[in-house]
């Protein structure tokens, strides 16, 4: 921590700092410059994290040294995490792409989603079976239905399957199904849920809140992580901002401070973002020309009829394009999109 003094800062008021400094069991190294006193503490910074010292007299700012998420910060793992999931590797060289409905619905284009993006060189299978509405009369999911249906799924195509977890009491259940657990904006700094899926040895993908700050995203990492469940993978989605002309503002300047200050994968969700399927497309190559190391997307057989985000939804034809114009940019940086396996005829 650095305390600098106001420039008509008393000796009684630097000592009485100083001394504060020491009670707390640091040591207070003072600097007196031509116009302003510096105090630094030395030692463990988080015996100071209760002082309000600018509300001290004489003190003009603190400034604390040492990052507040400990276990996501880059130095924990400067080599960056790699989590396996199935058969891939996110956070490494290949390009994860997440491809899938908004909501599990009741029918067959879960299973025809599936088969689709698997061909076109999607690894996870998103869609969710619980999903926060902003309206209590919209459809909140199919529950345990819908988490059977992308198991199945999962068992037909060999895809990964990742869904959304709304309420602590859902965690168990939603384990038993899914292969990693999306926490959703709504639940970004829901702690409780958080410090939930942390006890579980399974991946989490964590979206930013949509009024968050990149710190604020880092430390509910950080709830995840603390609980012992290293595996948490940032998902971009867009923030509320003033602009209204797309659903919420991508902010690939958070994917760069993100991937400076964490060792986690960082992976941008365009579909909420743009809140239009014509900008999904140009939003996932500039997100991977930027490094992000991974993708999710909603995918539906026919957007018009999904039953939530059809606005932001790709049919096939335009993911697959997708799919294929990332090839080259992810080349371009260094990495690599999977090829496609078709579905077994
Ligand atoms: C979703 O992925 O369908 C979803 C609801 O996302 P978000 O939490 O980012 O709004
Ligand atoms: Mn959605």
């Amino acid at each position: 921590m650095i305390i600098v003094m106001k420039p008509e800062a008393t000796g009684e008021e630097i000592e009485h700092l100083a001394d504060v400094i020491r009670e707390a069991g640091l040591q207070a190294h003072i600097s007196r410059g031509e116009e302003r006193t510096v105090i630094g503490a030395i030692g463990d910074e988080q015996k100071l994290q209760q002082i309000p010292f600018t509300s001290f007299a004489g003190v003009d700012s603190a400034m604390p040294i040492v990052k507040p998420y400990k276990l996501a910060g880059r130095s924990f793992r400067p080599e960056g995490t790699r989590i396996k999931i199935r058969d891939f590797v996110i956070g490494g060289d290949d390009i994860i792409v997440a491809g899938g409905p908004c909501s599990v619905e009741k029918n067959d284009s879960l299973f025809e989603t599936a088969r689709a993006i698997k061909a076109s060189g999607a690894k996870l299978l998103r869609g969710g079976a619980f999903k926060p509405r902003t309206s209590p009369y919209d459809f909140a999911g199919l529950g345990e239905e819908g988490l059977q249906m992308l198991a199945d799924a999962r068992e037909e195509t060999g895809l990964a399957i990742v869904t959304e977890v709304m309420d602590t009491r859902d965690v168990e259940l939603v384990n038993r199904y899914a292969d990693a657990f999306q926490i959703g904006t709504r639940n970004a700094q829901n702690f409780n849920l958080l410090r939930e899926v942390g006890k579980y040895d399974k991946p989490v993908f964590l979206k930013r809140g949509m009024s968050m700050t990149v710190k604020e995203w880092l430390m509910s990492a950080e709830y995840v992580m603390s609980q012992g469940n290293k595996d948490v993978i940032l998902v971009e989605r867009g923030i509320r901002t003033f602009e209204t002309s797309t659903r919420n503002t991508l902010d690939l300047c958070a994917v760069c401070v993100a991937m400076q200050e964490t060792h986690l994968p960082v992976f941008v969700d365009p579909s909420h973002a743009a809140g239009d399927f014509r900008f999904v497309q140009q939003l996932s190559l500039a997100a991977i020309a930027g490094g992000a190391q991974g993708l999710m997307i909603e995918v539906h057989p026919v957007p018009q009829k999904a039953w939530s985000d059809g606005a932001q939804t790709l049919k096939f034809t335009k993911f697959d394009r997708l799919m294929d114009a990332l090839r080259p940019v992810a080349e371009a940086v260094g990495k690599h999109v999977p090829s496609g396996v078709p579905a077994a005829v």
